[in-house]
C-alpha cells in the first residue's frame, strides 16, 4: 500500500467530508450563544453522520471488507428520535446527495460487531466532550490487517496547524502507512508535512498528555509519574486522539493513559487508538499499554489484553514504563 492506493485515496475522502460535515453541526447547532449546555444532541447528529458518510464511501469502494465502527442507528430508529434523524440525513445530504433517512440509518448499521482478518476501524467522533465544548475531538480511521494497523488517518477539525500560532489556521489530517512515516495535511489533504516525534532524551524535560475527563485516566499517578521524573512543566491534557497527533509531530513527549481508579475493569476500544498508534509508531514513537505490552487489536472490539496505554518519543519508553512500576 502506497499514498496513491485505494484505500488510503478513500479513507481521506470520507474522512474529510465527515469533519466538514462535523463542523457544520458545530457551528449550527452547538456553536451559539443559547445553545443549552447539557443539549447533547448536536454531537448525536454528528457522530451518526459522520459514522453514516464513511461507511457508506468505504462500502462502495470495498464491499467485502468489514467495518467496526461505534454507533448503530437502534436508537436513532425510535419514533421519538425522528427530529434527529431528519437532523442527521439533511447534514448527510450535503455530502452524499439524494440519502433518504433509511439509508443513512442502513449506512450507520454497515457497522459489524466482530472483527475480520481485515477490517476498518472507525470513531466517527472521538471526544465527544471536547466537541461539545467546541475544543478538541477527532475523526479516527484504521486499516487492521491480521491484527497489524496497515494505515491511520485521523482528521482533528479543531486542532491548530502549527503550535507557534495555537490561534491561527486549524483544522489538521493526520495519515500514516505501515512503513512509510506519518505525515501532517491541512483539513482538506493538501500542504503534507512528514512529522517526527521529539527527540527529548531527559525525561525531565518531557511534556505530558493526557484526557480532560478525570475518570478517562488516573491523573494522580500521572502526576505522581511526573514527580519521580522531575518533569516541572504542566500537563496538556486534550480530548480525543488529538493527543497522539501532538506527540506524532514532537510538541508533547508522553501520552499516560493509566487505567483509572474510577473504573479500574475498563478495557479500551479499539477505534479509540488504532489509527492514532500507527501516527506515532510511524512517526518515530513507541506505543505500549501500562506493563509494556504491545497493544493488541486482534481480540474483538475491547483490547481485552491491554491495561491503559503509554505513548513516548521512543527514547524515554523504558525509562517511563520502569518508574510506572510500583
Ligand atoms: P479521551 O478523549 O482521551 O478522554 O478519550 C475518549 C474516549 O475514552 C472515549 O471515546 C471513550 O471510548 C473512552 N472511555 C470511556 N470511559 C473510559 C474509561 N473509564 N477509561 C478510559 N477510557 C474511557
Ligand atoms: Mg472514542
Amino acid at each position: 500500500m502506497d499514498e496513491k492506493s485505494p484505500e488510503v485515496v478513500t479513507g481521506i475522502q470520507a474522512i474529510i467530508k465527515a469533519s466538514a460535515l462535523c463542523q457544520k453541526v458545530w457551528a449550527n447547532l452547538a456553536g451559539g450563544e443559547s445553545i443549552r449546555k447539557r443539549d447533547r444532541s448536536p454531537v448525536t447528529v454528528a457522530d451518526y453522520g459522520s459514522q453514516a458518510v464513511i461507511c457508506k464511501l468505504i462500502r462502495e469502494r470495498f464491499p467485502r471488507d468489514t467495518i467496526v465502527a461505534e454507533e448503530d442507528s437502534k436508537e436513532l430508529r425510535r419514533p421519538d428520535r425522528s427530529k434527529i434523524l431528519e437532523q442527521v440525513t439533511s447534514y448527510v445530504e450535503a455530502f452524499i446527495p439524494t440519502s433518504s433517512s433509511e439509508e443513512v440509518c442502513s449506512w450507520i448499521d454497515l457497522s459489524s460487531s466482530s472483527i475480520a482478518d481485515r477490517f476498518w476501524a472507525l470513531d466517527p467522533i472521538d471526544g465527544t466532550k471536547g466537541f461539545l465544548r467546541g475544543d478538541q475531538y477527532a475523526i479516527a480511521l484504521a486499516l487492521v490487517e491480521k491484527g497489524v494497523v496497515k494505515l491511520g488517518i485521523l482528521a482533528c477539525p479543531n486542532l491548530y496547524v502549527n503550535i507557534d500560532h495555537p490561534f491561527g489556521e486549524k483544522g489538521c489530517l493526520f495519515v500514516a502507512l505501515k512503513g512509510k512515516g506519518s505525515v501532517q495535511t491541512d483539513r482538506n489533504g493538501m500542504s503534507q508535512r512528514t512529522i517526527s516525534v521529539s527527540k527529548v532524551t531527559n525525561p525531565s524535560e518531557a511534556i505530558i498528555t493526557e484526557s480532560v475527563e478525570p475518570d478517562h485516566a488516573d491523573h494522580l499517578t500521572h502526576q505522581r509519574l511526573a514527580r519521580k521524573l522531575n518533569i516541572s512543566k504542566p500537563s496538556l491534557r486534550m480530548d480525543s486522539q488529538a493527543k497522539y497527533g501532538i506527540l506524532a509531530r514532537g510538541e508533547v513527549t508522553l501520552y499516560l493513559r493509566v487505567p483509572s481508579p474510577a473504573e479500574p475493569g475498563y478495557k479500551e476500544n479499539i477505534w479509540d487508538h488504532a489509527a492514532g498508534t500507527i501516527i506515532a509508531e510511524e512517526a518515530g514513537g513507541r506505543v505500549t499499554d501500562v506493563l509494556g505490552n504491545p497493544l493488541d487489536f486482534s481480540r474483538g472490539i475491547k483490547m481485552v489484553e491491554n491495561h491503559g496505554i503509554l505513548v513516548t518519543n521512543g527514547i524515554l519508553h523504558d525509562v517511563v514504563l520502569k518508574a510506572l512500576e510500583i
